[in-house]
């Protein structure tokens, strides 16, 4: 049998560092105990450094990690999110199921390696590539419930709703087919994913893909008829990522969109905003006050120019946060981190700024933050090495030239701010199952190869 129990020199638990902390945990894979100030004893393996609370990614969507990297090049005389939109849409538009299941496999190893434990995955691609249903209308959901299950992650899964072009109605443009769907056919799919969610231990959640993408009478139909299946189901939306949006929206409505969402629907703490990006005074204050989780892609929200979120403001009113790889651009926990930091620190011309009274040093109040968030936007017991929640642990290698002779909590500060793209993990763990070993996944090589030759297939037009 194997251990369910570690001891760690040093373990990060949601109050800050403790020492000689020994974690126990059931088959399920819950934590049971969490003890600082334990004895080592014989036959309780012993991390070969500093223990972690796994991340949750709280926003993915894993197909367009097949085309990261191939649209930094310009093709506008000022490119912008809409014109690598349009990218995209050419390459979801060629995507099989065998595609996604590949990609998304590939992501899910990659994603553990970095220190993901589990992956809100914000689906939205339903249909064959004419649009019409597949004869399984869950057919590409269950793709990624078998990518996730074969990697060892834990999973959110997010079908999104999807059925117009902008505000007001407009009709879904033809590069769209393959997202839309009425409403009653999403609470079908929720009903049909179900099971198949259950027996993997998956959450299932809804994600209305935008308030440009859903309106108001589908947006409130869909809640009403999530709740009737779920009442605490997590539900995600793209709030305000484009400045665009926010104009469209103040025509259509008079209002932003964080606003004109916390006006018409109620938002809670089940809620994501995913790209809470363009807000004002008035919505920072409001939105953190409904207990929703910000959910924030740093280097995606970069590498798309969509702008810069104030945390200060959003941390100030108490708001929970929480980080997300969104186009795995880049997959990684400490450079999500990193570039979230680093943004607050060039706008406020300030060093430190993630950090709080209780948690000075700034990597270590940031990884708890996005732990609890992405928890959070999760709806699942995520929240951390505490018992009752999910045994999910990052372990970092001490002996690797980037940490060695550092403490604890210089160790997760050098791993975020000093690594480079370097990755100092030990070990991964997903429920108490050790995903990741010396670095690696074991599936790590069979990964790769399915990953590159869908990329290839999708970039050359073959099947
Ligand atoms: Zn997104």
């Amino acid at each position: 049998m194997t251990a369910r129990s570690l001891f760690a020199d040093h373990a990060l638990l949601p109050g800050g560092w403790a020492r000689d902390v020994r974690l126990d945990w059931d088959a399920t894979g819950r934590l049971t105990a969490v003890q600082p100030g334990a004895t080592a004893t014989r036959g309780i393996p012993r991390a070969e450094g500093p223990v972690l609370p796994g991340m949750p990614n709280l926003h993915s969507h894993a197909f367009q990690r097949g085309m990261a990297g191939l649209t930094e090049y310009r093709a506008e005389a000022q490119d912008s999110f809409w014109s690598w939109r349009s990218l995209m849409y050419r390459f979801a538009l060629r995507l099989s199921p065998a595609q996604l299941e590949a990609i998304a496999f590939g992501l899910y190893v990659d994603m553990l390696e970095a220190g993901y434990t589990s992956v809100c995955e914000f689906h939205y691609v339903h249909h064959d590539t004419d649009g019409h249903p597949y004869a399984d209308d869950a057919e590409l959901a269950r793709a990624l419930l078998r990518a996730a299950a074969r990697a060892g992650i834990g999973l959110t899964l997010l079908p999104v709703l999807y059925q117009t072009s902008g505000f007001g109605g407009a009709a879904p443009a033809e590069g769209q087919r393959r997202f839309i769907r009425s409403t009653d056919s999403m609470l079908r799919l929720l009903d049909a994913l179900r099971p198949a969610c259950d027996a993997q231990g998956a959450r299932l959640g809804l994600a209305p893909h935008s308030l440009r993408a859903v309106p108001p009478e589908a947006l409130r139909d869909a809640l009403a008829g999530l709740a009737a299946q779920d009442a605490t189901a997590p539900i995600h939306i793209h709030i305000a990522e484009q400045t665009q949006e926010v104009d469209d929206c103040l025509t259509w409505s008079g209002q932003r969109p964080v606003a004109w969402l916390l006006d018409h629907a109620p938002v809670d703490a089940r809620w994501c905003l995913v790209h809470a990006t363009h807000m004002d005074a008035d919505e920072y204050r409001r939105a953190a006050a409904t207990g929703a989780v910000a959910g924030l892609c740093p280097t995606t929200e970069a590498n798309l120019g969509d702008g810069l979120f104030d945390l200060p403001q959003w941390t100030q009113g108490r708001g929970a946060w929480g980080v997300g790889s969104d186009s795995h651009a880049c997959v990684d926990v400490a450079e999500e981190l990193l570039m979230l930091e680093y943004g607050q620190r060039l706008i406020r011309r300030q060093r430190n700024v993630a950090a709080t009274a209780a948690q000075p040093e700034v990597a270590t109040a940031m990884w708890l933050a996005a732990v609890a968030g992405g928890a959070q936007a999760s709806g699942r017991d995520l929240g951390g090495l505490a018992t009752g929640q999910q045994a999910d642990l990052v372990v970092l290698d001490a002996a690797h030239p980037v940490l060695a002779g550092l403490e604890g909590p210089q160790m997760l500060s050098a791993h975020v701010f000093a690594a480079g793209r370097q990755r100092p993990l030990a070990q991964v763990r997903v429920a108490g199952r050790i995903a990741v070993e010396a670095g690696a996944h074991p599936l790590r090589a069979e990964a790769q190869r399915g990953f590159v030759q869908a990329r290839r297939e999708l970039l050359t037009g073959g099947a």
